[in-house]
C-alpha cells in the first residue's frame, strides 16, 4: 500500500481559536466515484487506487493531515450571522504544489463539526457532483475556481426536502479557505490581535507585495473585479455570493445552486432560496462591491488611526466599480474580437446584449456563432440583428486578428443546467457515463467539434427553472 500526501500545514499552526481541530467522521461504505489524477499528480499526491475510496471518504486519516474546521462568519443575503464556519468540512492540510503554490486540501461532506448548527454536515450526491463538474469546467475556461480532486459515494442515506438521497464526500483543493467572513469573526468580536494574526497571513500566502491591511483591501478588490466579470463573460450566476462565500483568493468557491444562463436575461436567478433575486446574474458585480466593503469594514478595526483607515478603505472600495467596468469591458470586448476595447465599444456590446435579451437568445451559442452565417438563427427579429451585424463588422474591420480572439473568448460549450440535472439522475440511478461525457467535453471548452448534442440548449420540457443548495 502506498499513501503519500506531502503535507506542509500553516493553518493549523495559527491560535487554536482560528479553528476547532477533530477527524473526519467515517462513512458506511465509501464508493470512489471520480479522481482527478492530473491534479493529484500536481499536489504530489500517490494514493493506491485501492485506497482512494477510504482517504477521500475521511475514514482513513493520511499521515501528516491535521484535520480541522475553520472558523468563519458571514453577511447571508444581506444579514450577519456572526459564527458560521465549517459545519460539514474539513481541511485536511495543505501541500505546495508542483508550481510552488500552497494549496489547501479540504473534504467536504466530511460530518458535523461544532460549526454545523442545525445540519448533519452532510453532502448529497447531487451537489457533490455538480461541484465536481462545474468547478473543473471553470478551471477549463480560464477561470480562478477552487478545483476537484476526488468524489466518493458514502454508501449512507442522507434526508433532505426531497426525501432520502445518496450520501457523497467531495475533496477540493482550494488556494486557500480564507474567505471575507473570516475577517468577519475577529472583527465582529472585537479580536483585535487574531484579526492582526490573519492579515499577516492571508498577505504572506497570497499578496506579498501587499503593504498593511489596506493593500491587502485593494488586493482583493483588484482580484473580485477580475473574477465578477470573468464569470459574468460565460453567464455564470454563483447563486449565493454571501461574505462567507467570497475568497480572499479571487477563486470562484462554495458551488452551491449556481447555474449558467442559457437565454440570456440580465435579471436571471436559479436558487430556490434567492426570492428577491439579490444574486440575480446583473447583480453580481454591485454584489461584490458590497462585499468588499464589508471586508473593508473588518479590516479597518485593527488600524490606529480609525479616521484616515476609513477614508483610505473607502477610496480603496469606490475604485471597484471602475476595476470591475474595466475588466468586464475588456472581457466582452475579446468576445467581439475587439482587443482594445474603448468606452464607444461598449454600446456595441450593449445593444447586442440588449438584443439577445428582447430576443430570448441563448447566451454561450449567440457569442460561438457571432463570426459564423449561423447568427442570425439565434435571433428572432432578424432585421435588428443584421442592422447590428453591420455596426459590428465595420467595427472589427481595423481589428489585427478578431477571429483568434474570439475563439479563444468564446465557450462553445458550458455546463448546462438541464444537463447537470440529468447527469445527476443519472448518478444517482448508478449511472456515471453522462458524468463522464460532460467531464471530456467540459475540458476542451473553446473546441468547435465539441459533442454537438450538449451544446445545445434545453428543450421546453428539459428546462430546470431552479437549483436547489446541497
Ligand atoms: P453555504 O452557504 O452552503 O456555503 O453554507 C453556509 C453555512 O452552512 C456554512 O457554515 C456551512 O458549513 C453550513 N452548512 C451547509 N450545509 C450544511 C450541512 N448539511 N450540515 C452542517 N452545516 C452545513
Ligand atoms: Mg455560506
Ligand atoms: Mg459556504
Amino acid at each position: 500500500m502506498t499513501l503519500h500526501i506531502p503535507f506542509d500545514n500553516t493553518y493549523a499552526a495559527l491560535p487554536s481559536g482560528f479553528y476547532s481541530a477533530q477527524p473526519p467522521v467515517a462513512v458506511k461504505a465509501p464508493n470512489l466515484l471520480a479522481f482527478n489524477q492530473a491534479l493529484a499528480t500536481q499536489l504530489g499526491i500517490v494514493a493506491d487506487p485501492a485506497e482512494r475510496a477510504e482517504v477521500f471518504a475521511g475514514n482513513k486519516v493520511p499521515e501528516g493531515a491535521a484535520p480541522l474546521a475553520q472558523l468563519y462568519a458571514g453577511h447571508q443575503f444581506g444579514n450577519f450571522n456572526p459564527q458560521l464556519g465549517d459545519g460539514r468540512a474539513l481541511l485536511l492540510g495543505e501541500v505546495i504544489d508542483q508550481s510552488g503554490l500552497r494549496r489547501d486540501i479540504q473534504l467536504k461532506g466530511s460530518g458535523p463539526t461544532p460549526y454545523s448548527r442545525m445540519g448533519d454536515g452532510r453532502a448529497w450526491l447531487g451537489p457533490v457532483l455538480r461541484e465536481y463538474v462545474v468547478s473543473e469546467a471553470m478551471h477549463a475556461l480560464g477561470i480562478p475556481t477552487t478545483r476537484a480532486l476526488a468524489a466518493v459515494a458514502s454508501g449512507e442515506p442522507i434526508w433532505r426536502e426531497q426525501g432520502a438521497l445518496p450520501g457523497a464526500v467531495l475533496t477540493r483543493v482550494a488556494s486557500s479557505h480564507l474567505r471575507v467572513g473570516t475577517f468577519q469573526v475577529f472583527a465582529h468580536r472585537g479580536q483585535v490581535e487574531e484579526l492582526k494574526t490573519l492579515t499577516d497571513y492571508a498577505i504572506a500566502r497570497h499578496y506579498p507585495q501587499a503593504e498593511g491591511p489596506m493593500g491587502l483591501l485593494a488586493a482583493v478588490c483588484a482580484v473580485q473585479a477580475e473574477l465578477i466579470a470573468a464569470w459574468m463573460s460565460v453567464g455564470f450566476i454563483h447563486g449565493v455570493m454571501n461574505t462567507d462565500n467570497c475568497a480572499i483568493s479571487g477563486e470562484t468557491i462554495d458551488y452551491g445552486p449556481c447555474a449558467f444562463m442559457d437565454a440570456y436575461d440580465e435579471a436571471r436567478v436559479f436558487s430556490s432560496i434567492d426570492q428577491q433575486g439579490r444574486y440575480a446574474f446583473g447583480n453580481q458585480p454591485r454584489i461584490a462591491v458590497w462585499n468588499c466593503a464589508q471586508l473593508a469594514t473588518a479590516l479597518i478595526q485593527q488600524m490606529d488611526d480609525a479616521d484616515a483607515a476609513i477614508e483610505e478603505a473607502t477610496t480603496i472600495v469606490h475604485a471597484m466599480p471602475g476595476q470591475l467596468q474595466a475588466a468586464w469591458l475588456k472581457r466582452f470586448g475579446a468576445k467581439l474580437g475587439l482587443a482594445e476595447p474603448t468606452s464607444e465599444d461598449q454600446k456595441l456590446i450593449e445593444d447586442l446584449l440588449a438584443l439577445m435579451q428582447s430576443n430570448g437568445a441563448d447566451f454561450t451559442n449567440s457569442f460561438a456563432a457571432l463570426d459564423t452565417d449561423r447568427a442570425q438563427d439565434q435571433f428572432t427579429d432578424r432585421a435588428a440583428f443584421d442592422a447590428w451585424h453591420s455596426r459590428w463588422q465595420a467595427r472589427i474591420a481595423s481589428e489585427p486578428e478578431p477571429t483568434a480572439l474570439m475563439a479563444r473568448s468564446n465557450p462553445q460549450i458550458i455546463p448546462r443546467n438541464h444537463r447537470m440535472e440529468q447527469m445527476i439522475e443519472a448518478a444517482v440511478a448508478g449511472d456515471m457515463a453522462p458524468f463522464q461525457r460532460e467531464m471530456i467535453a467540459l475540458a476542451t471548452p473553446f473546441d468547435p467539434a465539441s459533442d454537438p448534442d450538449l451544446k445545445r440548449p434545453p428543450t421546453q420540457q428539459e428546462i430546470v427553472p431552479a437549483t436547489f443548495c446541497g
